[in-house]
């Protein structure tokens, strides 16, 4: 049986608090840190309070195996963690953003000066160098293997899945799911839009072939254009300080998840890599009805008995889910 041992957010003294299990199961033995006992024995009584609250992956997979079973579909909740397995970056903090754009961390420019519709305006080249590298990273990118196991999971159900993602990346659509069940809430860096909106088009961004010069992060070639106004076109994705950008796109998958969830009794929501910096996909899983299976390695508490949390990155997490349903992969 494989345990994990300690996890980051644990007290290291493993004080009854934090003995709960993150699937919410009281631990029967969680007071053992308080009663006094002869110096002698101290370290055994250690050593059993460790054992005791120890997490039980296992049992984590097998109860998130037992909720997939009686559901009738899939909803598959990602942030950017669900990307990190396949080498993306998840830009955490402004020295995980700069350390992958060292020419913005030169500069101080931080990830939300530059995710904005004000950086292609003052500074075009270098808000186009960001998201055109991006775009090329993405394009380049393979998913990892979590991606197609998740879609066999979802075979097994009779209403299979849809996907409510916070990531631009299109790597969900890339991996093979059907584009008609996947809503990005953020938007895709695969769509362009006019910068000051001056049309409802939303235009394929195919035909984009940046050329970066990654140390200075500026894109050297002819800049993409919005085709009616011939001004400036930028990615069709939510930024920050935002005000024009065009939600057709992510309403009409709205749309589509609406339909899709009106004819089901029993879902499961698998929420994967999703952070509380920006909570909007958090948000979403918990708002549901169904019960929740959070992957998480930093944050996996759930606040339902019937949730389980489960404190590994995605392609673990999908790999245990998928063995404890009886699923090759
Ligand atoms: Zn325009």
């Amino acid at each position: 049986m494989r345990r994990l041992e300690a996890h980051p957010h644990r007290d290291p003294l493993g004080t009854p608090r934090v003995s709960a299990s993150f699937d919410g199961t009281p631990s029967t033995r969680s007071t053992v840190w308080g009663s006094l006992a002869p110096r002698s024995k101290m370290h055994t009584i250690a050593k059993r309070a460790m054992s005791s609250t120890a997490f039980d992956l296992d049992h984590a997979y097998t109860r998130a195996a037992a909720l997939i079973t009686r559901a009738q579909g899939l909803i598959i909740a990602a942030g950017a963690g669900m990307g990190v397995d396949s080498g993306l970056p998840d830009f955490r903090g402004p020295q995980g953003f700069w350390s992958e754009y060292p020419a913005l961390g030169r500069a101080g420019i931080r990830f939300e000066a530059i995710a904005s519709p004000d950086a292609f305006r003052s500074d075009p080249e270098l808000a186009w160098g960001f998201y055109g590298h991006r775009l090329k990273l993405y394009r380049e990118t393979p998913p990892h293997a979590g991606f197609v196991i998740l879609q066999q999971i979802a075979r097994q159900l009779p209403r299979q899945s849809f996907v409510f993602t916070s990531n631009i990346d299109g790597q969900f659509q890339k991996s093979g799911y059907d584009d008609a069940h996947v809503l990005e809430c953020h938007g895709s860096i695969h769509y362009l839009q006019c910068l000051e909106n001056c049309t409802d088009s939303i235009l394929p961004s195919t035909a984009v072939e940046p050329i970066i010069d990654a140390n200075r992060c500026r894109m050297l070639n002819a800049l993409p254009q919005c085709p009616s106004c011939l001004g400036l076109a930028r990615p069709n994705v939510l930024m920050f300080g935002d005000w024009e950008w065009n939600a057709a796109r992510t309403e009409a998958q709205e749309s589509r998840l609406d339909a899709w969830l009106s004819g089901i009794e029993q879902a499961v929501v698998i929420e994967i890599g999703a952070g509380t910096a920006i909570a909007t996909v958090r948000r979403f899983a918990e708002a549901r009805r169904f019960a929740l299976v959070r992957i998480n390695p930093r944050e996996p508490r759930v606040h339902r008995t019937q949730d389980v949390g489960i404190p590994v990155g995605a392609r673990e997490g999908i790999e245990g889910i998928a063995r404890a349903l009886g699923i090759p992969h």
